[in-house]
Order: C-alpha cells, then structure tokens, then sequence
C-alpha cells in the first residue's frame, strides 16, 4: 500500500506538471482547470489513497462498479462524476452517489434522471455530452448528442426537476471529420460551449481531454480535465 500510494503521488505529479505546463503554455491560470481523476476498474483502496493525496474530483464509468465504490468511499472529501454511457434502469442508482452526471445524451434520461433525483431528494449536476463525429441526429454509438442536438437538450435539462445543466463534455472522437485532430476537435467543443452560454450563462463548465490529450483540451479552453491511465497506471481491461 506505501509502494502504490508512493505510486499515485507520483503520476499525479507528473500530471500536476502537465497541466501547469499546458496552463502556462495557453496564458491560463492553473486554477481554472480541475483535475478529475477517472478510477474506473481500479479499487476503492485507490480512491481512498488519492482522496489522502489531495485529489477532490473522481469518475466512474459503469453503476456497477462505481455504486460500491462510492459506498465504500462515503465520508471522503471526494465528487463523483459520471463518465460512461448510462441506461434509464440506472439512474436511480447513479443518482444515489453521483454529484454529477456528464453524459447526458437524450431526453429520455433527462427524464429518467430529473425523476431519480426529485425521489431522492438530491440535485444533480448534469454535462450535454458532445458527439463531434455525429453531424446530425440524436445518439452516437460511443454516446453522445449530435451538435445540433445540443440546444434542446439543454432546454429539457434547464427544464427538469432536481437537475441542474452545468456545461458540456466530449471524448475526442475516433471518426469523422475530427479524427485524431484533438485540438480541432476541442476547439469546436468551445465554440458549441459559447453558443449554449449565450442562453444558458451558467453552464460554464467544458470537460475534456484524458491521459493522451489533456494538453490539446487546456489549449482549447477546457475547464475540466478527465485522466485514468496517467494516473493509476494501464487498466488491464479496456470498457
Ligand atoms: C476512461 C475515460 C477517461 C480517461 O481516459 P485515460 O485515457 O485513461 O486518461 C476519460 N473520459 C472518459 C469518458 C473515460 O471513459
């Protein structure tokens, strides 16, 4: 356990470091990037320890994996953020532990969520997920809303009961126009993110880039990064 939180202190300053970098590098302050660490298929343990090491944002991206580990972590000082593409059976689940659920994606789960919450009693954080390699329509295979999708989306969450919309967030993608041109990609994710704070000023937040980009999100302007491997190492099984 000393040998792997020695570890995670490590790649969290070699992550620190690159984030400062990519801040100083774009003329941006360091404070207005947050780190999300995304534990996903890693232990509890981990979480606990990265908790202890100053880490206040963490994701998940299955309910089932992330519903005891949240449990597991009650009483820490830790956020929970929910990446993954999410079924409407499970949002009573996810809305139990998640603070904030950044791949909302179609209005059926607007539904499922606002109802989930309002039974809960909770107020829940929600992110339009952006499928940039989806010119037109609703959903992409990875998750998603098209880009033209985005303003009714962002009505029925303004419009729905125990949420709140807070911003946007992508996954650079691997078709389309925008393929292996992440800096283009997140570029267009800002522009998308100026046209939704024009009628909904409040939702400020931009979460994108992961272990391999994290610097191309920062330059575009991303106010949250999202990183797993740079942090807890290679996951042994790809979700
Ligand atoms: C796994 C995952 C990440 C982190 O990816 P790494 O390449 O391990 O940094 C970020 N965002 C989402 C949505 C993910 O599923």
């Amino acid at each position: 356990m000393a040998d792997r939180r020695a570890q995670l202190a490590e790649n969290l300053a070699g992550v620190e470091e690159r984030i400062s970098d990519a801040c100083a590098a774009a003329g941006r302050k360091r404070e207005e990037v947050t780190l999300i660490v995304v534990t996903k298929t890693y232990p509890a343990s981990d979480s606990r320890l990265l908790a202890e090491l100053g880490v206040r944002h963490v994701a998940e991206n299955r309910d089932q994996d992330a519903a005891p580990k949240a449990a597991e972590c009650a009483g820490l000082p830790l956020s929970w953020h929910f990446v993954g593409q999410l079924q409407t059976n499970k949002a009573r689940s996810v809305v139990s532990y998640a603070d904030i659920v950044q791949s909302v994606d179609r209005s059926r789960l607007v539904a499922a969520l606002s109802s989930a919450a309002v039974r809960s009693g909770r107020e829940v954080d929600c992110l339009i997920q952006v499928a940039l390699d989806a010119e037109t329509g609703e959903v992409s295979g990875r998750g998603g809303v098209a880009p033209d999708g985005v303003p009714a989306l962002a009505d029925a969450i303004t419009g729905a009961e125990g949420l709140r919309l807070r911003g946007l967030m992508t996954v650079a993608p691997l078709a389309g126009p925008y393929a292996g041109r992440q800096r283009a990609a997140f570029e267009r994710l800002m522009e998308i993110s100026s046209s939704l704070r024009a009628d909904h000023p409040a939702a400020n937040m931009v979460s994108a880039g992961m272990s391999s980009d994290l610097e191309d999100a920062v330059a575009a302007g991303a106010t949250h990064v999202r990183v797993g491997t740079a942090v807890l190492g290679v996951r042994p099984r790809l979700r």
